[in-house]
């Protein structure tokens, strides 16, 4: 059997350039982060908010190591522009959160930061409703590719400007259960 860290595993090795971040380095990152976030938020009332849908497999496997009581919540967003593979800026709520976040500490958990206006939109959002603070932990940080400042307070790599998919993130919504996060190849790009 072919094992789960292969891309033949997956269907996708005709798509893939090659492997960015391989699934144990992944996951030891992400039991490191979940470390620091237990001891920063140590006695304090959490709340996770989770980005749909790229950030699922972050947050799941996150928040199993964060032994700080906390809730989890989630939000949607879009970009205009569906199937395309760069945000066009233009950010709109598809759905809400369920928790009332004021007076709590809340900590955005999102899979990459591009240009940062995504984020921007949701943090200027999440502020108008006062919650005690409010702070971000993002898996991918595309830092070259930023056209607006926003504070990242933890962040899992910092990666090149390339298209990336797995783990959370989607090529065309597929691919999302990949265990690793691969580079898209070139020739796959305009497709
Ligand atoms: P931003 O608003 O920061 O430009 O873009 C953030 C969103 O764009 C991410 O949440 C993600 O949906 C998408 N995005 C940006 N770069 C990539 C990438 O390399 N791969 C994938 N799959 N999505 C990306
Ligand atoms: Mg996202
Ligand atoms: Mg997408």
């Amino acid at each position: 059997e072919t094992p789960v860290e292969s891309p033949s595993s997956w269907g996708c090795e005709h798509l893939i350039d090659r492997i960015l971040i391989p699934a144990d380095v992944l996951q030891r990152r992400i039991a490191e982060l979940g470390a620091q976030i237990s001891r920063d938020y140590a006695g304090k009332d959490l709340v996770l908010v989770c980005v749909l849908k790229g950030g699922v497999m972050f947050l799941t496997d996150l928040m199993r190591h964060i032994t700080v009581p906390h809730e989890i919540d989630f939000m949607a967003i879009t970009s205009y522009g569906i199937g395309a593979r760069q945000s066009t800026g233009v950010v709109r709520i598809l759905m809400d959160l369920q928790t009332n976040i004021e007076g709590r500490h809340v900590l955005i958990v999102e899979d990459i930061v591009d240009s940062g206006r995504t984020l921007d939109h949701i943090l200027r959002l999440l502020w108008t409703r006062n919650p005690a603070t409010l702070r971000v932990c993002a898996l991918l940080d595309k830092r070259a590719r930023r056209e607006i400042q926003v504070p990242l307070d933890y962040v899992g790599f910092e990666i090149p400007n390339v298209f990336v998919f797995g783990y959370g993130l989607d090529l065309d919504e597929k691919f999302r259960n990949i265990p690793f996060i691969a580079v898209l190849k070139a020739d796959a790009l305009e497709e």
